[in-house]
């Protein structure tokens, strides 16, 4: 018999969350770099910072990294987490938008033509400034692809996990319905069941009598 720890331990595992198509799968990978529920942040170092931008190929493995590139690299990765949660319906946090404005201005991204037509926006500064340019350019292509608006911020606050919405009609609100969903939902009918709980029993009004003085 398991525990209903473990049960939740193997539905999690066993239900997959939904991927971002082209270069966005880039954006979708940085900003769960930090895994909420599990309290981990595979960019926290220096060294594990350098491993991840090297492991895409957007750094040299003997790339110089340091604390403030740990810094920089978690300011983008949080502004960007911030616009995803955007994406249900909220405006878009000024803040973050001058966070991502400030990315693009350090690593200097610039329009580079091709000879077969067309243009990719680029980084033009060398290290983690330049590597984390590419990000910056994943998110404009996807908003040129229409694909931008669909990749959100679960809405589980443990989880905050970014998810592709491919449901039809883009109102999805979970990574996984199974799993932050239905954990969201007991949390809500709880809560309307304390706070039926606490209107129910109001006190009983005074009858008050022809001869009442109030
Ligand atoms: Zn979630």
């Amino acid at each position: 018999m398991l525990t209903r720890q473990a049960q939740t331990a193997v539905t999690t595992a066993l239900v997959p969350r939904a991927r971002a198509p082209g270069t966005l799968l880039l954006v979708q990978d940085f900003v769960n770099t930090r895994d909420m529920e599990e309290g981990t942040d595979e960019l926290a170092r220096p060294d594990s910072l350098r491993g991840w931008l090297a492991g895409r190929g957007l750094l040299p493995v003997d790339a110089a990294v340091g604390t403030a590139d740990v810094a920089r690299a978690a300011a983008l990765r949080e502004a960007l987490r911030t616009l995803l949660f955007a994406h249900h319906g909220e405006p878009a946090d000024a803040g973050a938008i001058g966070a991502v404005n400030r990315a693009a201005n350090e690593a200097r991204l610039a329009p580079r033509f091709a000879d077969a037509g067309g243009y990719r926006l680029e980084p033009g500064a060398p290290g983690v400034g330049g590597a984390l340019g590419w990000i910056v350019t994943a998110v404009s292509e996807a908003m040129d692809a229409g694909t931008w608006e669909r990749l959100k911020a679960c809405r589980n606050d443990a989880c905050q996990w970014a998810f592709y919405d491919s449901s039809r009609n883009h109102s999805g609100s979970w990574c996984r319905m199974a799993v932050c969903g239905n954990r969201m939902k007991v949390r809500a009918y709880r809560r309307r069941r304390r706070e039926g709980g606490q209107r129910r029993p109001e006190p009983a009004r005074p009858v008050r009598g022809p001869g009442s003085s109030a």
